[in-house]
């Protein structure tokens, strides 16, 4: 039987993996780019880890589908430490990335709505949509820092037609792409109305050690009996590619949710890789190695996320500081009637001519949920050596690369 596009789901590839693609062909042909797409972290994963995971190839054995004790556990000590969570090693499922575990958290489920914030990252509306739920998009604005306000959460919630079917909301801080985050008296308010409306949350802490405040809030704290939450290695740890992620799935959400969850995980990816695991364990008990490798990431990161926003700024960009990870949501538009005389008036025309003229690689708003006419774009400021942090000069740390990048934009913006 011949395949055609109508037996198929329409899925293409993620965005995000897309522009990394298009950024190498240019690259290959000589041409220079400018690698503001792809969201990856630029440390590298710590020696001492390496060897852990060196120390480990042996381990062939399928370890069980939950996830090694030792690294639930390894886990629990490090963010309790870290962050004063109270989890339950018990009540963590490890997975191969917490990619996948946020699609089992959804296709667990027979019918939900799954609210999503515009703009939120590229994967959480295809991956419910693969799971059969309704979505909808909750919009944020520039004004609000590209966050839910309390009083908007319940307008929403109220006039919700379907209330009988469960509501899991998606909840991402510090955001990418926006690289935004709550405060805790924020938080609380938020909490008040989710646990209101009975909402389950899934939040998706995966840039949390990345914050560059000190005083990181999370919504588990006022929400306990309704959060999820979702973290694992690949961002604060360097390490996207080793596919390490968790979920902790609080108890009050009933030992049948849980079950399902594992049964999913179960007749999927079986369990994360084993030598990936006995590492992990090594990463999430080496508190030191952590602390030092996080404080010397943040700052740096901070530092460029500072030096990028404010030279935006003076462009007439409208952008907001990073508060966490490595990610800038600049919105062009004020720049609307200038870039319209170049026949720009989407987020898609303006990324890809930008690439196209410039070699500045940027992801369209609307690959995270933005109208497709809002000329916003997702700016990761990753495209430096990240290595540079090991030699202890962490305020030198060099970016000329992410310098030239912005200039390049801003001079392609301001060309008429
Ligand atoms: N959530 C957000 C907001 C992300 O940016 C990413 C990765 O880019 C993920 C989840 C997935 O991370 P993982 O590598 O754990 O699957």
């Amino acid at each position: 039987m011949a395949i055609t596009a109508s037996n198929l789901r329409s899925y293409t590839e993620s965005q995000t993996l897309l522009i990394n693609q298009q950024s190498n062909r240019r690259a290959m042909n000589g041409e220079q780019v400018f690698r503001f797409g792809f969201g990856q972290s630029p440390f590298p994963v710590p020696n001492e880890i390496c060897s852990a995971l060196a120390n480990s190839a042996a381990r062939k054995e399928y370890m069980s589908v939950q996830g090694d004790y030792k690294l639930r556990d390894a886990i629990t000590c490090f963010h309790r430490r870290k962050e004063n969570k109270r989890w339950d090693a018990n009540q963590i499922i490890i997975g191969p990335g917490s990619k996948i575990l946020i699609y089992c958290l959804m296709a667990a489920f027979h019918r939900a709505e799954v609210v999503i914030p515009a703009p939120s990252w590229v994967s959480y509306a295809p991956q419910a949509k693969l799971a059969g739920h309704k979505v909808s998009w909750l919009q944020t604005t520039v004004d609000n820092k590209w966050r839910i306000t309390p009083q908007e959460l319940y307008d929403f919630l109220i006039i919700r037609d379907d209330q009988q079917i469960p509501l899991l909301f998606i909840f991402n801080y510090p955001s990418n792409p926006t690289g935004q985050s709550y405060t805790r008296t924020e938080l609380k308010e938020l909490a008040k109305v989710f646990k209101q409306f009975n909402v389950i949350v899934i939040a998706d802490e995966i840039y949390s050690l990345l914050s560059y405040e000190t005083d990181y809030a999370t919504l588990e704290e006022f929400y306990p009996s309704g959060t999820i939450t979702s973290s694992g290695m690949s961002k604060w740890c360097g390490a996207g590619g080793w596919r390490l992620g968790f979920v902790h799935v609080p108890e009050a959400l009933g030992k049948a949710y849980f079950n399902s969850v594992i049964g999913i995980a179960s007749e999927t990816y079986s369990c994360a890789a084993s030598p990936i695991q006995v590492a992990a364990t090594a990463a999430y008990e080496l508190h030191e190695l952590a602390d030092t490798f996080l404080t010397s990431q943040i700052l740096a990161l901070s530092h460029i996320s500072s030096y990028c926003s404010k030279t935006l700024r003076q462009a007439g960009i409208v952008v907001h500081e990073a508060q966490g990870g490595f990610y800038l949501f600049p919105d062009f538009s004020l720049f609307t009637e200038e870039l319209k005389q170049r026949d720009i008036i989407s987020s898609q025309q303006l990324t890809s001519t930008l690439l196209s003229e410039t070699g500045v690689a940027l992801l369209p708003g609307s690959a995270f949920g933005m109208p497709n006419s809002s000329l916003t774009a997702r700016l990761a400021f990753v495209d430096f050596d990240g290595a540079q942090i090991f030699n202890n000069q962490v305020h030198i740390i060099e970016f000329n690369k992410i310098k030239a990048g912005i200039n390049r934009l801003i001079t392609w913006l301001e060309q008429r």
